[in-house]
């Protein structure tokens, strides 16, 4: 269920895997993407509802002044899902730090290109925000070097605007790695996860469902990777580019 919330606090602190926090804003509560191996189900009220947070513009104005970190838009929503065709709210957040000195970072993956219709304001910022695009969208996994992403990522560098892109996570035997790698204009950082999941909660059965559901084929190797910590699509990965700086891999654990 979609509901209209006012909000008091535009600013959340997240924990990072190094004790650090970020601060973030979500201008949505809640998330339309539903990606099946989404961190977030590990809160069983996750999905549950989406909140819209109707004033989370007007927040950011008042409270902007007690910020003097770097501002990361969207952790508990992508600010680009489809809710905000309607509600635009991320744009008005973007509207009001426009006019800030902090850096903005904005992630999301969502397959839309509703982010282009921001670039004119991006490209009005004091320094533009730098964009972290996810490849790994449910709907996009496949498509290699066609995955959308990849050409908005590519439009958004060719405006100027700075982008990092994230197959985060790298799902086995579905992505064309070598195709998206290729698609993407050479400039743009790459950043390597692997599955994340925690069994026995929500996330893995959700995972299987959906591999079941779309690409049955590999039911047996998401067995062995979720239940057998099976890291041999990894680690050759990990083999083939580990030696080019454009290439980040997340976490350890990936050599052979
Ligand atoms: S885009 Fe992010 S927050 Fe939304 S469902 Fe996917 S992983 Fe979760």
């Amino acid at each position: 269920m979609i509901k209209e919330v006012l909000v008091d606090n535009a600013f959340t602190k997240e924990r990072q895997p190094d004790n650090s926090d970020v601060i973030i804003i979500d201008p949505y509560t809640g998330c339309q993407l539903q990606c099946p191996y989404c961190f977030q189900m590990n809160d069983s009220e996750w999905g549950k509802n989406i909140f819209v947070n109707i004033n989370i513009a007007d927040r950011v104005k008042q409270q902007l002044g007690d910020i003097d970190d770097d501002i990361y838009i969207g952790s508990k929503c992508d600010p680009y899902m489809q809710l905000e065709k309607t509600y635009r709210l991320t744009q008005q957040c973007l509207e009001v730090l426009s006019k800030c000195k902090n850096h903005v970072y904005i992630t999301t993956k969502a397959d839309n290109e509703l982010i282009l219709k921001d670039v004119p304001l991006l490209k009005s910022f004091f320094t533009p925000p730098t964009v972290l695009m996810g490849l790994s969208n449910i709907n996009q996994v496949h498509k290699g070097m066609d995955n959308i992403n990849i050409h908005v990522a590519n439009e958004l560098k060719a405006n100027g605007i700075d982008v990092w892109c994230f197959i985060t996570p790298i799902l086995p035997y579905i992505m064309n790695i070598d195709g998206m790698i290729e698609g993407l204009e050479r400039s743009v950082p790459i950043y390597f996860d692997k599955l994340r999941v925690m069994t026995g909660g929500n996330q893995d059965k959700k995972l299987l469902r959906w591999i079941d559901e779309k690409f049955p084929q590999y039911h047996n190797a998401y067995l062995k990777i979720l239940y057998e910590a099976d890291l041999s699509y990894y680690q050759n990965l990990y083999s083939k580019y580990k030696a080019d700086s454009r290439f980040t891999f997340l976490t350890d654990e990936w050599g052979t």
